[in-house]
């Protein structure tokens, strides 16, 4: 019962770095080996409820953490956050995963799309305008 990232917080098998106000987890289904989450102690949602110790905390660990990663697994790092739509758990994390490649071939390559097309202005433009509304 209850939230399973708090829960994790008692799991030690799992973690992999831990400060006053952050830890690092290892994910239960991860995609690979490598596969860790970092998240606030408390159970906040948004990053925007984070104190700024929390944020700071936060930050730090995602560096010492990814470079830790990065010399074990010998591969680039990952971060990323999913959308409200994806997210499988309420409480606010960041996944940090081993990748061969970096998340525009991964997502170009799953979307379809070109991985790297400069844009042109009006198409900036009515991105900006189609975001704003205008
Ligand atoms: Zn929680």
């Amino acid at each position: 019962m209850g939230c399973d990232m708090c829960n994790a917080l008692h799991q030690e098998y799992r973690i992999v770095a831990i400060d006053d106000y952050c830890f690092s987890i290892v994910n239960a289904f991860p995609l690979k080996d490598g596969h860790v989450m970092i998240l606030p102690k408390r159970h906040l949602i948004r990053m925007s409820e984070f104190s700024e110790r929390e944020a700071k905390s936060m930050l730090d660990m995602i560096d010492g953490v990814s470079l830790k990663l990065r010399n074990k697994y010998n591969q680039g790092i990952i971060k990323f956050v999913n959308g409200d739509e994806y997210k499988t758990q309420e409480h606010f994390h960041i996944h940090l995963l081993p990748s061969k490649a970096g998340l525009r071939s991964l997502i170009s390559s799953y979307e379809n799309v070109p991985e790297r097309e400069k844009a042109t202005i009006e198409r900036l433009e009515a991105t900006r305008n189609y975001i704003n509304g205008l």
